[in-house]
């Protein structure tokens, strides 16, 4: 199983990092050591002093998949939830300045916590999909769906122009704006279209 992250999918975010708005689709990966095991706490690693929250709504493939076309992309998914894409951004900073990989900002162990999944064929709206990230009971990041860059069926079909989508996969599908550090007994919860699916706790 892979983790494949987008990156700079909101405008507002792209623009609070001072990153350009880009004409594809920006992508990383995390190992499936990135995964953090439920009920798990978070705990904040040693190597960085700036771990930052990135909510997103994140996609589970359900059936292998490559190089798919846009109009067929709905039919590689059926679950999705919010996790949440932690990011070591002082390390980042330095990667992006040296023009290095962002590997050891974003793929390190328990870097993506992930909620419960819920069928997408669910969803009222799927076009318009609200997700927000609470800590200590105050909304820090709000998002939907409709005001991202590329939409799932364009983030599919274009990853899956270089790399093989496998059943179990996850997508996490960038952030919204309002990122920024989180601290040791933070409490970070998680929801989509006003459920909770995601709870962590820092330590
Ligand atoms: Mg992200």
């Amino acid at each position: 199983m892979k983790i494949i992250c987008i990156g700079r999918n909101y405008v507002e975010h792209a623009k609070e990092l001072n990153n350009a708005v880009p004409g594809e689709p920006v992508f990383f990966l995390k190992p499936d050591t990135a995964v953090l095991p439920r009920d798990r706490a978070f705990y904040l690693p040693d190597f960085s002093k700036d771990i930052h929250h990135e909510i997103e709504l994140v996609l589970k493939i359900s059936k292998e998949g490559k190089k798919i076309a846009e109009e067929f992309a709905y039919r590689y998914f059926d679950q999705i939830t919010v996790g949440i894409d932690f990011t070591a951004r002082d390390i980042q900073q330095k990667q992006k300045e040296k023009g290095l990989p962002w590997e050891p900002a974003k793929a390190f162990d328990h870097s993506a916590p992930c909620g419960d999944f819920i069928d997408f064929a669910k969803l009222k709206d799927k076009e318009n999909i609200q997700f927000n990230l609470d800590i200590n009971g105050k909304t820090v990041q709000t998002g939907n769906s409709n005001l991202m860059l590329f939409n799932f069926s364009k983030v599919i079909s274009y990853v899956s122009q270089f790399i093989t989508l496998r059943k179990g996969d996850l997508i996490y599908t960038g952030t919204p704006s309002g990122v920024g550090a989180v601290k040791e007994n933070d409490l970070l919860e998680c929801y989509l279209e006003g459920e909770k699916l995601l709870e962590v706790k820092v330590l």
